[in-house]
Parts: C-alpha cells; structure tokens; sequence
C-alpha cells in the first residue's frame, strides 16, 4: 500500500528510485564467555580482513573522487586495523578472559579511546582516537554481520534516506546515482539543504519519520517541488510522477533560454543575479545558469572539505581559480564562517548549549587571529586575479567590523612592504544576519562598502526559530513583516550612504520574495544557481514601481505573513 509523507521542499525536482538508508546500524552485542579462543579470535581475524578489504575499496574510491590527500583518513583506519599492539590487546583478551570477540574488541579499544582523548592538548592524539572509533565501529559490523552504510560506495541509482545529512555527508554524494535525499530532521535553510540546491539534486528535509517508515530497497517517489515521498507507489503514481518530472524538464528548458541574458525587470531596470557557492568546483553551474556575479563564496567548505587548515597557498589557489574564472564579474568571497552546524573536525570547539549563538564565525577569527590573517593574506594576494569583495560573517558590532577590517588592513601592508601586488580596489562589507547590526545599519553604512543580507540567520535570530529544527519551522518566516521592516532599513541606510545592498540568505531566491524585496530595492540577489533563471523569469514579468507600491502596503498594512503572501498574489497575478 503506497504510503505517503510531507516534508519540508528543500530542493527542486521529482525523482523515482529505491531506497538507500543511510542510517547507523544497530551495534549494540552481549557480552559472554566462550570456551574455543581459537575460534574466536579466526572470528576476529575474519572481520578484520573484511574490514581491510572494505575500507581499501572505500579509499580507492575517494581518491578518485576526492583526491590523495582527502583520502588519507583511510590510510590511518587501515594502520589501526594492522596496529599490532592494538591486535595483539584484543587477542590476549579474549584467550586471557575467554570472553567473544565482540566485547574483548570493544573494551581494549576503549581503553586505547580513552587514553588518547586524555591527552587534551595533543590534537594528533584526538585524532588517533576519533580513527579508532571509527575502525571499531567497522570491524564490529563484520563480527554481528550488519553493513554500515558509505555514501561514496554507492554504485546504482537510489535516493538516500537518512535522520541527517552533514554537510560533508553531502558533499560525498554521487550525483549519477544518488536521485535525491529524504532526512527525518533540519529544515530548508540547513547547509545540508543549501548544498542539494548547489548540486541540484531533489531533496526534501524535516519529514519527522522517513527513516522509521522506509526499509532499504522500498520504491520511493520523491516530488522535491511539494515537499511530498510516496513510499512503495502504485503504478499510476509512477506514470503520474513521471509526467509531473517530463513537464518539469520542459519548464526548465524554457528557463534556459534566459542563460545568456542579463536580468531586466518589465520597466527596463538592471537587477544583478548572483550565485552562491561553495567550493570552485561549483562554477561551473553558475555559468550553466547564467549567473552575473557571485554573491557570496562559503569558503568555509574550503576548511572542511581539507584534513587539516588549508594553507595560505591551497586558499590562494582556490581564490585565484573563482576570481579568474568569473573574469570581469564581481565575487564576494565571505571570510571562514565556521561553527553553528558547520564543523572541522581539527578545530575542537567546546560543546555548546546553543552552537548558532555561541563561538562562530567571526568570533571565531577575531579571536584565534593565524587562522584569520593567513585567510585574509590568501585574498589580497588572490585580489589582482579579478573583482574581489571582502565580506565578513555574524557581525553583531561596529567594534567587530572595525578590528576586522584593520587585520585586513595590517595584511595588505605587510603584503605590499613585501611586495606583492594588491588590489586597491577591494570592497569590503558584511553581512547582516544578526538583528543588532540590521538596527544599526544607518551607523554601519558609513562604514562599509556593502551589505549583503543572511535571510537564512537573520530570520532564525529575529523569531528565535532555529532554522535547522522542523518542529519551530512554522515560525520561520520571511514574509513576516518584521523581518520585510528590518530588511527595508537596511536597505534605506546603505541607500542614503551611497552603497549598495544585496542579499545572500536563501530568500533571495524565493519566488513569492522576490517581488517583496524587488519593491524594497534590493541591488543584487544572490541564490542557488539553480534558482537563478526561474528568478530571472520571473523578473522579466514585474514592475519595480507596482513592486514598490505591494512592498510599502506589506510593510504598513500587514499584520501577518499570510496576509503579505495574499497581497504577493494579488500583485503578481
Ligand atoms: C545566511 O545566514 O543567510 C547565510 C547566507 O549564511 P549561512 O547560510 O552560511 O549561515
Ligand atoms: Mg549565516
């Protein structure tokens, strides 16, 4: 019987395919006492030549994927699994207290574990002991017969179904063979989310209970339009989806026809549309569609997706490539805006009760200024390569903004005294995603050269509604004239300064927001590239001075967000 489940519309498009739980298996065992070590340790020795074979396989694929360097993690899993101290511990175990392998395994790799995550100054340490938790992990899953599941290994065309996806889960995904992903939790501002959009794979997030509902291999239709999964459909759900996908494609064609056009609304006016990115990797669909400029660069998906900081010299590199690649066009590059959900495994942070509010981003950069400067110096050097514009993240204070524009300052003097040439036309701004700084932002836009307005963190800050958490999703809303007042006086303040205002946060990309903020007089949208030329569309039918007129009667005589995506309607029809 097909069963169907609503979730959050987290990435464009409509897909048909089996199941591929992503979901830790069950590892939990009894422990007991055997009679034949012998035969237990053969046990022992079995799981640990699967575990080698399988991780040998795991690491061939992510060099070709990933590359040498990314896949070095394996080469320290496969030294734990042939680590004869560590071997010869679990067989003394099991022939000394005659218990099954099982737990004589797990109780000496704890003992390893909590040794090495004693040695809290020791970062090589940690490390080892984050390795052999996950080899324990593995090896245990050979000795009780359960697979654990590997993204990268996939080689036959699913859709993923998980409780989360972490950003770099995501970034291991294939997209010729993973046809979309379905998560129990986050919502359609969590980077998980952002990252589908990027690599324009279908995905609906926050569904509550995909993975309690869905076995592997069950049939799937996913409609990432909606935000609907059929689980084992009938077969005129199928032909109903399949032609759903058909008309899908054919409205995109439509689209593409705008790929090399600049964006003019109905009235003539130039909007410049963006791209947002997140490795240089992704260039090439900002050019698939159209993209004028890129309005924000993550570089943070730099630092993850490296086994340890990125150096001065990879970073430039990096910089170098998107700036030669975008030629004459602009590229906001935001400096490292690390924390929140996004991790580094080689940065411990201290655990947080409220990671969003805590130490992130710019906090961070102030604070532990190397990591910052040798950033800061990777850009001036990469800023002769093309039009670079500097942003810093999570500004909540003047104070912030100027501490770190005089690092930047102090760097490209020293730069320059070295003499290696620097731009000297570099804009710098921030962004502005806390509410403190959208208040203020008539004393900010003295200062800087621009705003580029985070919908995705502003929201979450103004309505106190996380925007990872499904279950508060209803408070997230852009159209809620709160966040269109904040939004307006940011706008005003850099307009009465001479300076621009663009917008980064996914709500720029929204298509009943745009003609909102399209009234307001936003100057640049910056969005998925995928998102870019149904935009661009869009436009072309709007009038900025009706546009302006829907946007003043949202922000006066509005009380509730339905009541402005009602007055959108009326005005776009
Ligand atoms: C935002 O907060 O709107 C934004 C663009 O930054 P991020 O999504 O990376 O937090
Ligand atoms: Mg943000």
């Amino acid at each position: 019987m097909v069963e169907n489940l609503k979730g959050i519309a987290a990435s464009d498009g409509i897909a048909i395919a089996k199941a591929y739980l992503l979901v830790e298996p069950d590892l939990t065992f009894d422990k007991f006492s055997v009679e034949n070590s012998d035969s237990e340790i053969e046990r022992l020795k079995q799981a640990l030549n699967k575990a080698t074979q399988e991780l040998e396989l795991i690491r061939g694929k992510a060099v070709e994927t990933l590359g040498e360097e990314e896949a070095q993690v394996f080469d320290a899993h496969l030294m734990v699994l042939s680590d004869p101290e560590l071997i010869g511990s679990i067989e003394s175990n099991i022939r000394d207290n005659k218990v099954n392998a099982e737990s004589a395994l797990k109780e000496v790799t704890d003992m390893f574990i909590g040794i090495f995550e004693g040695m809290e100054d020791n970062p090589y340490m940690q490390e080892r002991a984050a390795d052999i938790k996950d080899v324990t992990k593995r090896v245990l899953s050979h000795l009780l017969g359960v697979r654990l599941p590997n993204p990268s290994m996939i080689d036959e065309e699913v859709i993923v179904i998980a409780h989360d996806l972490t950003p770099s889960d995501t970034a291991q995904l294939n997209r010729k063979f993973v046809k979309a992903f379905v998560t129990d939790i986050g919502g359609r501002t969590s980077h998980s989310a952002i990252m589908a959009r990027s690599l324009e794979i279908p995905a609906i997030v926050g569904t509550k209970e995909i993975t309690a509902l869905v076995k592997e291999n069950d049939m799937i239709i996913v409609d990432g339009l909606e935000g609907d999964v059929l689980v084992h459909p009938e077969n005129t759900d199928i032909s109903f989806y399949e032609d759903k996908a058909s008309k899908f494609a054919g409205q995109k064609a439509e689209w593409e026809k705008l790929k090399n056009e600049k964006t003019y609304t109905a009235d003539g006016k130039h909007i410049e549309l963006a791209a947002n990115i997140g490795t240089p990797k992704d260039l090439a669909g900002v050019k698939n569609n159209g993209g004028e400029a890129i309005g924000l660069y993550r570089t943070e998906f730099l630092y993850m997706d490296s086994p340890d900081f990125p150096t001065e010299e990879a970073q430039f590199e990096a910089y170098k490539a998107i700036l030669e690649g975008m030629g004459d066009k602009a590229v906001v590059v935001r400096t490292m805006d690390i924390g929140g959900d996004k991790e580094l495994p080689y940065l411990t942070l201290p655990h947080e009760m409220n990671p969003f509010l805590g130490y992130r981003a710019i906090r961070i950069c102030l604070a532990e200024q190397d990591m910052f400067r040798t950033q800061l110096r990777a850009l001036l050097r990469a800023s002769v390569f093309g039009k670079l514009r500097i942003m810093f993240p999570m500004i909540a204070t003047l104070g912030e903004f100027r501490d770190a524009k005089g690092i930047l300052l102090e760097e490209k003097e020293k730069l320059v005294k070295e003499g290696v040439e620097v731009s000297n036309d570099i804009e710098v701004g921030i962004m502005i995603e806390i509410p403190a700084a959208a208040v203020l932002a008539d004393r900010f836009a003295k200062e800087v050269d621009f705003f580029s307005i985070g919908t995705n963190d502003l929201i979450q800050y103004t309505m106190a509604a996380d925007r990872m958490n499904e279950r508060v999703s209803y408070l997230y809303q852009p159209y809620n004239p709160s966040i269109l007042r904040l939004i307006k006086n940011v706008i005003d303040a850099s307009h009465k300064e001479g300076k621009w205002t663009g917008m980064c946060g996914e709500m720029a990309g929204d298509q009943t927001a745009v003609p909102l903020l399209m009234g307001l007089g936003l100057d640049e949208f910056s969005m998925s590239a995928s998102s870019i030329l149904k935009t661009r569309s869009l436009m072309k039918r709007l009038d900025t001075t009706k546009m302006a007129e829907l946007a003043e009667k949202a922000i006066n005589d509005c009380d509730t967000a339905e009541e402005v995506v009602k007055l959108v309607e009326e005005y776009t029809k």
